[in-house]
């Protein structure tokens, strides 16, 4: 039996709520499958913990982390600190820290859902987004100086190189390749931005001969959000900047019908620190410690740590336990206009796990 050790984050806000959630699905998927189990340790770093030691998470923190197979992480952001101390304390230090550079955000209308664009069907929809995690807009270059005075300054610099570019596009193709329609779309602000961008456009054109049964296109950033809205079913793998992609993504979270539902990995490709899963909302400060929040988006995460672990069964069968339950409109959380509580879809979906299992183990 493999042992798979994962580290759990909640972080703050609805992170609290959706990562136990997270954590029971793997636990019932566990307990119907005698192939594999979870040795989990939890993490209480976030905004509590900087109100007890000035730090979102201990100097050393990495190093608890850097043993185990995958991460599950909430949220960071807490209503009284402001917000890069608590992004920059915690998420970004994970993400640069163990070099998760290629961040993964599929896309999909589940069943049962309610989205938003009227001639949009579901089967349009059907995205992965790969966004440049590790530099870029990102990269924590810059400064402030004369605080308060008339010549106040302050810059945020983005830097591109070329293995940063080169290794994200090769990961974009690469994945492209392996979907059906094997279609890449670059992002791109070329026409504004005349340096780094121009050498993003250059370096994609490089790349794509390494992939020439791969069929590409560019696209400039604010062409893109219309693109998305009247002509989805023209696009499938995206590949975009740090900040073009976090932007593009809440946007496809919510043509697909939630901000709530929507997952993602950052990944590190060559598997030299551990992965980290997320779901792409943050904390919610409007339900947090309600009850109110939409697991989806954590489950769908966990679907992709499954997948990065090679557990491509389990994988398939939460996805399944999920769509069975977003097809019942009488487990819609808030978000998608139901009245259903985190609690209620998270039994839900243990409950579906453990009657595929019972399934399973008859028809063997
Ligand atoms: P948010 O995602 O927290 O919330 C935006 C809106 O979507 C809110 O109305 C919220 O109620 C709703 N929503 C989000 N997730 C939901 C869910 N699972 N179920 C139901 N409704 C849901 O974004 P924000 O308001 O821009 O940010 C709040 C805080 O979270 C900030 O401090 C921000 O920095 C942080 N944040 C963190 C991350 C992260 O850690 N990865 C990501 C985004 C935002
Ligand atoms: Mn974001």
């Amino acid at each position: 039996m493999k042992t798979y050790r994962i580290a759990t984050i909640p972080g703050d806000g609805i992170g609290k709520e959706v990562i136990p959630a997270g954590r029971q699905v793997l636990e019932a998927l566990a307990k119907a499958d005698p192939a594999f189990a979870f040795e989990f340790e939890d993490f209480d770093w976030g905004g509590d913990y900087y109100r007890k030691h000035g730090v979102m998470m201990p100097e050393r923190g990495l190093d608890s982390l850097r043993e185990k197979d995958a991460i599950l992480f909430g949220s960071a952001g807490d209503p009284d600190i402001p917000d890069h101390i608590t992004l920059w304390g915690l998420r970004l230090k994970i993400c640069q820290g163990f070099d998760q550079y290629a961040n993964v955000r599929p896309t999909r209308i589940l069943p049962g859902i309610d989205a938003p664009l009227k001639r949009c069907k579901p089967a349009d929809l059907d995205w992965i987004i790969v966004r440049e995690n590790s530099e870029g807009e990102y990269s924590g270059v810059g400064g402030r100086v004369h605080q308060g005075h008339p010549i106040e300054a302050a810059t945020d610099v983005s830097i591109m190189t070329r293995a940063g570019v080169e290794r994200i596009m090769r990961f974009a193709f690469r994945l492209a390749q392996s979907r059906p329609r094997k279609l890449l779309t670059v992002i791109t602000k070329s026409n504004a931005q005349r340096h780094a961008m121009v050498m993003w456009d250059q370096i994609a054109l490089e790349i794509s001969k390494e992939f020439p049964d791969v069929q590409w296109d560019k696209e400039l950033v604010d062409a893109a959000t219309a693109r998305m809205v009247n002509r989805p079913a023209t696009l499938d793998t995206i590949v975009a900047t740090n900040l073009h992609a976090d932007i593009l993504s809440d946007l496809a979270a919510a043509l697909a019908g939630s901000l709530g539902i929507a997952p993602t990995g950052n990944i590190d490709p060559e598997r030299r620190y551990p992965s980290m899963f997320e779901p792409i909302h943050g904390s919610a400060f409007d339900i947090m410690g309600k009850g109110l929040a939409n697991p989806v988006g954590t489950f769908w995460s966990v679907v992709m740590l499954l997948e990065h672990l090679g557990e491509r069964e389990a994988a398939k069968r939460v996805m399944q336990a999920i769509e069975t339950i977003t097809a019942d409109t009488s487990l819609h959380t808030g978000d998608l206009g139901g009245t259903a509580t985190t609690a209620q879809v998270t039994a839900a979906v243990c409950a579906q796990l453990a009657k595929a299992t019972v399934a399973a183990s008859r028809a063997a």
